[in-house]
């Protein structure tokens, strides 16, 4: 697949074209607002106001290198921005316009942090299609989080006895926390999907990061292990 094909003519007008984008972006007056309340901003390399701001240029070769660059993935779309701009901005949901975009047009996988975007995909979508739940003890594999420390490790061990001690009814039929969800619903979740576009953007994911690891010569397992493992110092305040 390659992202030269589909290039939109102008990325900015293509931005336009999501609701997110209109309702996120007016005038900009760079005050920084917006920076001095983000929490990722505090941990990582990152200013939201200077994403609006170059956004705001309207110049496709510099949106182009931001849809490419790791700076769009370090938002935790928490949207405490939207709350203190003074112009009614939405630095977060400019953001994901900007992330859709990216991976629509596989930029994504130009950027560490925008690798991430395969794993990601598949353990979430994986979680909601096979369980019917974003994050699920299904897929949480310890030795992927050993800074969890030991009590996490005993209770990934021990999953249905510490699950049943708090309560869960953990996927077993009828009510209750971690409950198993019907096949029927899980059918129906997989026809969302398909429909709204979910079954296509994972195709897209997979298709560009499949690319992406050839010219890196790897195999896709390998990549996808890169991709969920490798953090490289260059992302953090301190
Ligand atoms: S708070 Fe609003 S006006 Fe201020 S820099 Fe951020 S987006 Fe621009
Ligand atoms: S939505 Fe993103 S940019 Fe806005 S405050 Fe939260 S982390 Fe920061």
């Amino acid at each position: 697949m390659n992202n030269k094909d589909n290039k939109p003519k102008n990325l900015y007008e293509e931005l336009c074209k999501d609701y997110r984008f209109k309702e996120g972006f007016h005038t900009c007056i760079n005050c920084g607002t917006c920076t001095a309340i983000c929490p990722a901003a505090e941990f990582y390399k990152y200013d939201p106001r200077k994403i609006v701001s170059i956004v705001q240029t309207r110049d496709d070769q510099q949106i182009e290198e931001l849809l490419k660059s790791d700076t769009i993935w370090y938002c935790g779309e928490c949207m405490s921005c939207v709350t203190r701009c003074p112009r009614k901005n939405g630095p977060g949901l400019v953001i994901i316009a900007l992330r859709d975009l990216s991976a629509r047009l596989g930029y994504f996988t130009e950027s560490e942090k925008g690798r991430q975007l395969l794993p990601l995909t598949h353990i979430m979508t994986g979680n909601i299609l096979n369980y019917g739940y974003c994050v699920h003890p299904k897929s949480f594999k310890w030795e992927d989080h050993k800074e969890s420390g030991p009590v996490w490790k005993w209770h990934t061990e021990h999953l249905e006895q510490s699950l049943a001690r708090q309560g869960a009814n953990y996927m077993g039929d009828g009510p209750g926390i971690l409950r198993k969800i019907p096949q029927e619903s899980l059918d129906e979740l997989k026809a969302i999907f398909d429909v709204t576009g979910g079954t296509e953007r994972i195709r897209i994911v997979e298709e560009y990061s499949k690319a992406k690891a050839e010219e890196m010569g790897m195999d896709m397992e390998e990549y996808e292990r890169q991709a969920f493992e490798y953090c490289s110092d260059k992302h953090f305040n301190h």
